[in-house]
């Protein structure tokens, strides 16, 4: 069983995906990771992000231990991730490695939780269960705001929000694989809800569809 999390940056799927993983059992993939990945890797090696064969590159000689980089969640790199998330080569060469991780969970678990902007509709687009999780921008900066100060790095809220319509904006008009929830998806709206209700109302649509 596939469960797709998409939806936008700071809006709870890695929190809620992660939890929908532990709760049952099943394999949890950050996809968001694979994309920081090849921009962290693509600035550590002095290239620039719009340098789509450099990216591409990159993106083909990614392994599973440049996921484990300590950089991956510095804002700049998640800025740089979204320049290289355009780009149809990167995403191209990242597919073979989500779909695998899906359809043949390590561990022998029997499912897997990808999250990401395009699970739904792109690369699982046979998901058994499909989430758009989404929360209002305010809502998300303030989250983002609070995670980057508590990881002591110095910004001020309007920065955040600012960059996080930035970077909404950039996944939305992309023309490959865009933001948007798949027409089978559930939306739900966490802008009110806390890690644990939003758990709660995931684990009730899976329920309501009879998936667990
Ligand atoms: O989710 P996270 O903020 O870590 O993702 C970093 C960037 O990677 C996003 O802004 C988005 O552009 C891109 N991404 C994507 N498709 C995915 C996951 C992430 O385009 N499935």
């Amino acid at each position: 069983m596939i469960i797709a999390v998409d939806g936008p940056v700071a809006a709870g799927k890695g929190t809620l995906a992660r939890a929908l993983a532990a709760k049952l059992g099943f394999a949890y993939l950050d996809t968001g990771l694979l994309y920081r990945a090849v921009a962290a890797l693509t600035l550590a090696a002095g290239q620039a992000p719009d340098d789509e064969t450099a990216t591409e590159a990159v993106a083909r000689r990614l392994s599973p231990a440049d996921l484990e980089r300590d950089d991956l969640r510095q804002e700049a790199v998640g800025q740089a991730a979204s320049k290289v998330a355009a780009q149809g080569g990167v995403r191209a060469a990242l597919l073979d490695f989500q779909r695998r991780f899906a359809q043949e969970p390590p561990a022998g678990a029997k499912g897997a939780v990808l999250d990401g902007r395009d699970i739904g509709t792109v690369v699982c687009p046979d998901a058994e269960a499909k989430l758009f999780v989404t929360a209002s921008p305010e809502v998300r900066a303030e989250r983002r705001y609070r995670e980057l100060l508590a990881r002591g790095e110095e910004t001020i809220y309007p920065r955040v929000l600012q960059d996080l319509k930035e970077r909404d904006a950039r996944d939305q008009a992309r023309a490959v694989a865009p933001l948007k929830p798949a027409d089978d998806a559930a939306v739900l709206d966490t802008s009110e809800l806390d890690s644990d209700a939003a758990l709660q109302a995931a684990m009730q649509i899976l329920q309501a569809r009879g998936l667990c």
